[in-house]
């Protein structure tokens, strides 16, 4: 059965495995993984097996060269697609490859931040983020794309691409995590076909997201994420170093006092996972994404043979399922009998009318100069097409970005957002430039790419549009793509001239 039949099949529990290519196009990790491919096609009970892309933002051979080899051995694949090395023209391009090889799930991502490379690190693409990487399949799917102004029916075969996505309920603060579900709205909208999760290990927070699709009538397949770290994975997640995967104390010195043993704990870590997909499927799973470093295909094989043997007693299980920090928070109340959630939310905290003396400030700039109703929006239009007549368009560009300098740490984009984005610069605020909604590294509040230095842009936008009670609306819209025609230029001018229909 294909992998697409199987996760739409309400009898079907999907099940997948992340393989991991790394560096170099042969060798001994890459024969491991064809291996354990070779294996899983012969048992039958994996339905695919996904591809990372240059995982932790490490350069490594790209999916589709193994991609195809497993095809070929009768493996469906889904091939990760991330958005951190690669322009827009780039991922049309490589996806309509992908489309005549006819490796055409996917699951997109933002990605993670791309690390050490040749020389030096390299610069951070993130031309498109994911909401907009899936709004731009989308449109391959239906056979045409927009954009071009000299093309109107930029038009062609169309793809046939099943667009998975990903989105994690484990964050610590409510405003990552309403962030979060938030995103996902918009991946919905630009057209998510099934969603995977970030890893962790609590079942009220699998749960969770559950809940949260049915409270909103959004009916998309979820598979859990079920990882087994190994010793070494499980230190650097608990200490943080692994952007958006958290293992709490309890659970690091569970796996501690389990290494103890004569196989290094390894047993005792199959078996949770075991658990774990027990949980999943008895919480009403589409499916489950396996994953862990160092894997064979007999440590699967006993994974998903425990995980049958458990499955009628999973209610049972979930007490050995609770890892989640005392401070994190959840989305809906807890039920003691049962170990889950109730479907209640948590009271939200009402809007307190901040006193951010910015945002006002920006508002009121906003509303008077820029909306058409506003006091002197006649006189800023007339000035800035008047100063762009008189050829003193490069005055009105400096004028303009030395005051966004000021106020907003401007990066002279000329496709200004700030009146979208609660008044604050998503060029200078977010390491990976994202306009749509988070990416799932962020901690505790703390950028991926900046722990400890500098907030999560996504967090800073919630608060001031929650102090407004604006919060719901980061769940609608689409913002598009930063257009670089308009790189260092007046973003006001540019503005005035599409109200005057002069562009
Ligand atoms: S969005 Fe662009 S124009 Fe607006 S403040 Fe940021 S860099 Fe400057």
């Amino acid at each position: 059965m294909s992998f697409k039949k199987s996760l739409f099949n309400p009898d079907d529990f999907t099940l997948t495995f992340e393989l991991v290519p790394n560096r170099g196009g042969s060798g001994k990790g890459q024969n491991r993984i064809l291996n354990l491919a070779r294996q899983a096609a012969v048992d039958g009970r994996l339905k695919a097996v996904s591809i990372t892309e240059n995982a932790g933002g490490h350069p490594a051979l790209s999916p589709e060269v193994l991609g195809l080899e497993i095809q070929d051995m009768g493996l469906p694949v889904i091939s990760h697609f991330s958005c951190k090395d690669k322009n827009r023209n780039q991922m049309e391009s490589l996806l309509f490859g992908w489309d005549r090889a006819g490796l055409r799930s996917l699951l997109v991502l933002s990605g993670d931040y791309p690390q050490q490379g040749y020389l030096g690190k390299p610069k951070p693409v993130f031309d498109l983020d994911s909401v907009q990487a899936l709004d731009l399949i989308s449109q391959m799917n239906r056979g045409s794309t927009k954009g071009n102004p000299k093309i109107e029916n930029c038009k062609f075969q169309p793809t046939s691409f099943l667009k998975g996505v990903a989105v994690s309920p484990f964050k610590i603060l409510p405003q990552e995590l309403i962030m979060q579900y938030a995103k996902l709205h918009r991946k919905v909208a630009a057209g998510a076909d099934y969603i995977i999760t970030q890893l962790g290990f609590d079942a009220r927070k699998f749960q969770e997201i559950l809940l949260y699709l049915e409270m909103h009538d959004l009916k998309l397949p979820v598979l859990g994420n079920v990882f087994i770290p190994n010793l070494a994975v499980a230190k650097l997640m608990h200490r943080g170093d692994i952007p958006g995967c958290i293992i709490t104390d309890e659970l690091y010195e569970q796996i501690l006092r389990e290494a103890k043993s004569a196989d290094k704990g390894k047993k005792a870590r199959l078996i949770r996972a075991a658990k774990l997909l027990a949980i999943l499927k008895g919480l009403g799973y589409a499916g489950a994404h396996i994953g862990g470093p160092g894997l064979t295909f007999a440590d699967l094989e006993l994974v998903m043979n425990e995980a049958v043997a458990r499955e009628d007693a999973w209610r049972d299980l979930l007490p050995d399922m609770a890892y989640w920090p005392k401070d994190g928070c959840y989305l809906f109340q807890a039920d003691p009998r049962s170990g889950l959630n109730l479907p209640t939310p948590l009271t939200a905290k009402k809007p307190v009318k901040s006193a951010n003396l910015s945002y006002h400030l920006s508002h009121w700039v906003h509303q008077t100069f820029f909306e058409p109703q506003g006091t002197f929006y006649t006189a800023a239009s007339k000035a800035c097409l008047g100063l762009e007549r008189a050829g003193h368009e490069n005055c009105l560009r400096k004028f303009e970005y030395l005051i966004k300098l000021a106020l907003f740490d401007c990066q002279n984009c000329g496709d200004c957002r700030l009146a979208d984005l609660a008044y604050l610069c998503p060029q200078s605020g977010c390491a990976k430039f994202m306009l749509n909604g988070p990416c799932g590294g962020s901690r505790d509040g703390w950028c991926e790419v900046y722990p400890q230095r500098k907030r999560c842009f996504w967090v800073l936008v919630y608060n001031r549009l929650q102090a407004q009670g604006l919060a719901e609306s980061l769940r609608t819209g689409f913002q598009p793509p930063r257009d670089w025609r308009l790189n260092e230029s007046s973003s006001w001018l540019s503005f005035f001239k599409k109200q005057n229909n002069s562009v």
